[in-house]
Order: structure tokens, then C-alpha cells, then sequence
């Protein structure tokens, strides 16, 4: 018998789920829900912080990433993790800077980058774990990929696509059942708290996103974080998780220095009252009319169907 809730998360690189999820997977596990993540890429071509490290080949850091992935997944207490198609199945695809915290698409990749992948294929990966899990929600990136990583738009894709195949039943009966996802979200920036922690981190002399290059007035530089707060449909209070989604963060440890602006300014963001995981309503049954944002991804949804 599966949990009566269920609950997917798809995922580019190793550490993107302690970025952005970590409070969502550790509430839902502690509240007896399923919960699956998959990750898409062994994040090789991530940027390495630590000089020790700065010799490592792709592969190296890839297998790196997987140990550092593996070690948060225990801190949250995620037991079901899979990487699409298997590890390094699909490679970082890299990126390049572009303005002000946004990625680009870079002009050469690996030949089994992500971003290259045939999306049929990608999604059919999904459509097994998705036959198989059964989530009622299901949780990716915005179709910017929320600020332009490449793999994370392609994860984005997948999903959309991987949702629509796994409900068909003339699509790959050998993969499974036919699953209908109810609702799937995109994880968003909480914009009003990025923007309450840009003010108190300039305010304390971080430097952040290049400034001095530029010269936006700091609406500006709110509007840039996210989406129209008003769009954000739901929010996991970070609060009663922060110590785990923190250590689960720091296991990241190619990825994520402590001294670093950007990650004082994420630890300032994850301090703030009211701050949590923001998610925007990608499709499937609308949240019902409250006040705000709802705090329960699940609410209003049929969950007594498996
Ligand atoms: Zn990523």
C-alpha cells in the first residue's frame, strides 16, 4: 500500500533540492507522505568552490556530487532518489553568466548533455517513475528554468511532458498503469523575502550579483528576483526545518561556501519570518480561494485514490 499522499520532485543537479526543496521533502516525510526525488544530471560542470578541488575532472566531480547528494538525502531522510535514466545517464549541461544572477546557454556541450537529450526519451524515464509512484503533485522549475540554467529548463520540459505521457494509455503500456499528476507546481523564488534579504545584504556591505557594474534601483532589482508575489500560490514555511534544509545545503560542499555573499545572503533570506518554499501553479487543479498563499501543496486534491 502507497502513502495516501505522494509527492515528486524533479530536479537538474545535486544540490537543487536543498536549495529549493529541502523544507517541502522534510515536512511531507515527517507528515507520512511519499516522497520521490529525481535529480537529471550528476552536476559536472558546476562551479567548484573549493580550491582543493579545482583539479577535478567532470567525471570526478560528478561522482563527488553524487556522494554529497547522497549524505543530504539522509540529513532530509529521503529514501526514494533516483537520477534520470540512471547516474550520469545525462551530463551537466553548463551555462554561462549572463545579467545579474541569470544563466545562459552555453555554445559547446558534452554530446550527452542534458539539454541536447532527446525529450521523448528524457520523459519516458519519468513516465516509468511516475506510473509506478503515483504522485498526486509534482513539483519542477518554471519554463525559464526560474533563472535560465539550461538543464533546468530541460527538466521543466521533461516533466510537462513526462506528466502528459504517463496519463495516456495508448502511451508505453509496457511502463506501467496510466497516472493523472493533479496538480504540478513550480518552485519559485519567494520574491518579497529575496527582496527583504537584498535590502538587509546590501545593507551590510555583501556584494552580490556584480553590482557595482550596474546601477538598478533596488525595485528594480526586486522585480528580477521572481515572479509578482501575487502569482505565488503556495509557501512551505521553512521555519520548523531550517537546521536540516542548512545542513542538508552544506553537504554541497564542491557547491556551497558558507562565507561565500551569495550564500550569506541565501542564510539571510532563510532567517526572515515568513520566509518558505514558493510555488507557482503550473497546471492541474487550482489551490481553492483562501487568503494568500496556501501551505499545504495538497490542498483540495482527491488524495484517497491509489
Ligand atoms: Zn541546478
Amino acid at each position: 500500500m502507497l502513502p495516501d499522499r505522494r509527492l515528486l520532485l524533479v530536479h537538474a543537479h545535486p544540490d537543487d533540492e536543498s536549495s529549493q526543496s529541502a523544507a517541502t521533502m522534510a515536512r511531507y516525510l515527517a507528515e507520512g507522505a511519499q516522497v520521490t526525488l529525481v535529480t537529471c544530471t550528476l552536476g559536472e560542470l558546476g562551479q567548484i568552490l573549493v580550491p582543493e578541488w579545482q583539479h577535478f575532472t567532470p567525471q570526478e566531480l560528478g561522482a563527488h556530487r553524487q556522494q554529497e547528494i547522497a549524505e543530504a538525502m539522509e540529513i532530509i531522510g529521503v529514501t526514494d532518489h533516483v537520477f534520470l535514466g540512471g547516474p550520469g545517464r545525462y551530463h551537466d549541461s553548463g551555462m554561462v553568466d549572463t545579467d545579474l544572477g541569470k544563466a545562459g546557454i552555453p555554445d559547446e556541450m558534452p554530446d550527452n548533455a542534458f539539454w541536447l537529450s532527446d525529450l521523448l526519451e528524457a520523459a519516458d524515464y519519468l513516465v516509468e517513475i511516475i506510473r509506478s509512484r503515483k504522485p498526486q503533485v509534482a513539483v519542477t522549475y518554471d519554463p525559464h528554468g526560474n533563472y535560465g540554467h539550461p538543464d533546468h529548463i530541460k527538466a521543466h520540459r521533461t516533466l510537462m511532458y513526462a506528466v502528459q505521457l504517463a496519463a495516456t494509455p495508448s502511451h508505453r503500456p509496457d511502463l506501467g498503469a496510466p497516472w493523472q499528476v493533479q496538480r504540478i507546481l513550480w518552485n519559485t523564488h519567494n520574491t518579497s523575502r529575496w527582496a527583504e534579504a537584498y535590502a538587509i545584504a546590501r545593507e551590510r556591505g555583501l556584494k552580490l550579483w556584480g553590482e557595482g557594474d550596474h546601477d538598478h534601483a533596488d525595485e528594480d532589482m526586486t522585480q528580477r528576483f521572481g515572479p509578482d508575489p501575487e502569482q505565488i500560490v503556495a509557501v512551505v514555511e521553512l521555519q520548523p526545518y531550517l537546521d536540516i534544509c542548512r545542513r542538508a545545503l552544506l553537504t554541497h560542499r564542491s557547491q556551497v561556501k558558507g562565507d561565500d555573499p551569495f550564500w550569506q545572503f541565501f542564510s539571510i533570506m532563510q532567517e526572515l519570518p515568513g520566509s518558505g518554499e514558493a510555488y507557482l501553479l503550473g497546471a492541474g487543479t487550482p489551490f481553492p480561494q483562501g487568503d494568500g498563499p496556501a501551505s499545504d501543496l495538497f490542498e483540495g486534491l482527491d488524495v484517497a485514490d491509489a
